[in-house]
């Protein structure tokens, strides 16, 4: 559910992997506005539907129809994905999960030092999982700096891992020992000539650039990132983990990630 949420890809993929997975399964995406999300939750109770995502507006907006929530949704304040567990719904954010999976596909976020550009949604739920994952630290930089402060705080607090909010003025220039580096803001999505203020020179070699914009999912920070030998992880992996994660919370069962992957691209026409 969201608004609006044509054009999204999750339905395409999710019933590929229920088919791959011989489940006669349906996966409804379903345009909702913030006036009908009561309605629209109470419907989903009274039709026994098995789970939902829910996408922007609604992530937060959802939290108080809900009966309970995992500890990460709680501490993110948002949730993406409800799991019915017989006639309760629990809340869960399996956004930043995705983005950890599909990180440690390269490199395992414990003990490392990173910087987390933005702190919207997206970055809020990849910082609070990389901390629960034992980053050594993290630092959030964002335009405004209330916000970074606010995400910042969280880490410290709650999550127990050291942080720093710093504002975003001009390109942001890398501390020493900094490995990981992700760009949690909307810069690039849907323009692949835009430019996010990072001096890449500022990165070692062997650092890692990570973006959550998966569409295009070769954006210019990937590109460049990668001419100049850094390794990359798209936002493409992050969308595929989070569902892959939400299939296995709804249904029990391990979907086939790779045919998820596939869908993904093929709806995306990559
Ligand atoms: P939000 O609106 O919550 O946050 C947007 C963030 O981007 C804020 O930190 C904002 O800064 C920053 N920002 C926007 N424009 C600029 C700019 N021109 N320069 C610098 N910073 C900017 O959005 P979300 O966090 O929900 O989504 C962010 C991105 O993550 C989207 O592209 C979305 O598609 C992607 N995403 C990808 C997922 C995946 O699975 N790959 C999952 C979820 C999201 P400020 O606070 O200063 O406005």
């Amino acid at each position: 559910m969201g608004q609006p949420v044509a054009g999204n890809p999750t339905q395409y993929m999710m019933e590929k992997a229920f088919a791959a997975a011989r489940l006669d399964w349906r996966y409804l995406t379903l345009e909702v506005s913030p006036a009908d999300l009561a309605d629209a939750v109470r419907g989903m109770r009274a039709m026994g539907f098995r789970g939902a995502n829910f996408t922007i507006p609604h992530k937060v907006a959802v939290l108080p129809l809900l009966d309970s929530l995992s500890e990460a949704a709680g501490l993110m304040g948002a949730v993406n994905c409800v799991v019915r567990d017989e006639q309760r719904l629990v809340g869960e954010n399996t956004d930043g999960k995705g983005f950890v999976a599909s990180l440690q596909t390269q490199l395992d976020p414990k003990g490392k030092r990173i910087v987390v550009l933005g702190a919207g949604g997206a970055a809020r739920a990849i910082a609070v999982e990389l901390g629960l994952s034992g980053a050594a630290r993290i630092d959030i930089v964002n335009r405004s700096l209330a916000k970074a402060q606010e995400l910042s705080q969280l880490l410290t607090e709650k999550v127990k891992v050291e942080s720093e909010a710093l504002e975003w003025k001009g390109d942001f220039v890398a501390g020493e020992g900094v490995e990981i580096v992700v760009n949690a803001t909307s810069v690039g999505l849907g323009d692949a000539e835009a430019r996010v203020p990072l001096d890449l020179s500022s990165l070692a070699v062997g650092s890692l650039v990570a973006d959550v914009v998966f569409n295009p999912p070769r954006t210019r920070l990937i590109v460049e990132a990668a001419e100049r030998g850094l390794k990359t992880l798209d936002g493409l992996g992050m969308l595929v983990n989070q569902a892959v994660i939400g299939f296995k919370n709804w249904t029990g069962i391990d979907p086939d990630a790779g045919v998820m992957r596939d869908a993904l691209e093929e709806f995306l026409e990559l």
